[in-house]
């Protein structure tokens, strides 16, 4: 049984006025993330620990900011493409870590729903997507609340 190990950070900067994108869910707050797609973060940083887990590149290199086809996309897309690359190459996921950083809005209430989302283009259960936030106790740019950050680790099992 081959298992492989995959892990991926990502950052956006949060403007006034933008929609805020977190794990697939449009989280109502003053502040939204700014990027090329979408800027879900927590997405983000999904697909490129999968991608990683395989030695594939990152995200940047599959959904590359300068094509104009990602402008404003959904990241539920990017990581559906994502999830096809991994099962192209016979591989299923065994279970997701992740952690957000974020001094606010409190992502609590919507944890399960990003779960759901998840779970449904991962082809997993929610049990086996792990949702985790913290602050920066007010230090530095999240503390600002200039950023949001968001860490993930993926576990992959080669299928027979
Ligand atoms: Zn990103």
């Amino acid at each position: 049984m081959s298992y492989r190990i995959g892990s991926g950070i990502d950052f956006h900067k949060l403007q006034e006025g933008r929609s805020l994108f977190i794990g697939g869910i449009n989280i109502p707050h003053h502040k939204g993330a700014v990027g090329h797609s979408d800027a879900d973060v927590l997405l983000h940083a999904l697909c490129d620990a999968l991608l990683g887990a395989l030695s594939l590149g990152d995200i940047g290199v599959h959904f590359p900011d300068t094509d104009a086809s990602f402008k404003d996309i959904d990241s539920k897309i990017l990581l559906q493409k994502t999830m096809e690359m991994i099962t192209r190459e016979g591989y299923e996921i065994v279970n997701v870590d992740s952690s957000l950083c974020l001094q606010a809005p409190k992502i609590k209430p919507y944890v399960h729903q990003m779960q759901e989302v998840i779970a449904g283009i991962l082809k997993i259960t929610t049990k086996d997507i792990s949702i985790k936030a913290t602050t920066t106790e007010e230090l530095g740019f999240v503390g600002r609340e200039e950023g949001v950050v968001a860490q993930a680790s993926v576990l992959l099992r080669k299928m027979r």
